[in-house]
């Protein structure tokens, strides 16, 4: 049997729905209820890839940030993957990407100095009041090399697992 053991980073503005993601994923259940972490957290999860691949998720979850905060160097040291979250009914946590995406590419590298592979989630799916056009966010996608992107709803469980699938199948081709 072989192990991976995986540093992921779940980042994106405040009240996005970082940590109800990864309490979906790591819990299986939704909250629905706001709270503000401080500081770091991390969670993890194990994952049966293959009859002889295990994958152990580290999922790092940046907390309680109001808008971009550049984040330290610490907190993406070793980090081989990101998860990047807005809300598809913010436009300001949309537009707030490209900084984070910038602060990534900026601080944290793999060792073969490629950018850490990134997937891009449009989170909210379940709401109608969209403020961010599918055309935007694929352009914004390609244009600022994200793996993927997905629209997902915490909520209602949809596109959580196939986003987290995407990026250790990623993780795993380098
Ligand atoms: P964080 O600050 O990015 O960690 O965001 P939270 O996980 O605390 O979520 C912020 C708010 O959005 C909470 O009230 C969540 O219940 C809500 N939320 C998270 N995901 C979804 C979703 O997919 N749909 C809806 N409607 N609300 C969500």
């Amino acid at each position: 049997m072989r192990e991976h053991v995986m540093k992921i980073l779940i980042v994106g503005d405040g009240n996005v729905g970082k940590s109800s993601f990864v309490d979906r994923y790591v819990l299986g259940q939704f909250s629905g209820r706001y709270k503000m972490t401080m500081g770091v957290d991390f969670s993890l999860k194990i994952l049966h890839w293959s009859e002889r691949e295990k994958v152990r998720l580290q999922l790092w979850d940046i907390a309680g940030q109001e808008r971009f905060v550049s984040m330290t160097r610490i907190y993406y040291r070793g980090a081989v993957g990101c998860v990047m979250i807005f809300d598809l009914s913010d436009s300001r946590s949309f537009l707030n990407c490209r900084l984070w995406k910038q602060d990534l590419d900026l601080k944290s590298v793999l060792p073969n100095g490629q950018p850490l592979p990134c997937i891009l989630l449009a989170n909210k799916s379940d709401l109608s009041a969209r403020v961010v056009a599918t055309d935007t966010i694929e352009e914004f996608s390609k244009a600022n090399g994200f793996i993927a992107w997905m629209e997902t709803s915490v909520k209602k469980n949809t596109n959580i697992e196939e986003a987290m699938r995407r990026l250790v199948q990623e993780i795993l081709s380098l």
